[in-house]
């Protein structure tokens, strides 16, 4: 839910930035998101407060090397560039599995 102190400042755009939705309606909300940059807070409206984008790990295989190949391909469905993509990799692969996961959670909405 949106909270007062939520509402985006005057300086966001007004359309809604979820990315890979193609989303054009209001922003009510802000929420924050990774990109290579790091953390960043974007506006969006009240059906993306959780703008991360999905990630389906359930059903696939657990090893590191299938859980990376599906989390790029979410990010490249879900319009990232490739600079992103990058910096999830560099963040996946920089320590053991739990980090992986880490990585994952941090990035997507992992179901
Ligand atoms: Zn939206």
């Amino acid at each position: 839910m949106c909270r007062a102190d939520d509402y985006p400042p005057y300086d966001m755009p007004e359309m809604c930035q979820a990315p890979g939705v193609g989303c054009n309606r209001p922003i009510t909300c802000t929420t924050p998101i990774r990109f290579a940059s790091g953390h960043a807070t974007i506006g969006v409206c009240a059906d993306h407060i959780n703008a991360k984008p999905p990630l389906v790990l359930t059903g696939i295989d657990g090893n590191a090397f299938s859980i990376i190949g599906a989390a790029q391909k979410a990010l490249k469905k879900a319009g990232y560039t490739k600079a992103d993509i990058v910096a999830f990799n560099e963040e996946a692969m920089s320590g053991d599995y739990d980090r992986l996961l880490a990585a994952c959670f941090g990035w997507f909405t992992v179901t």
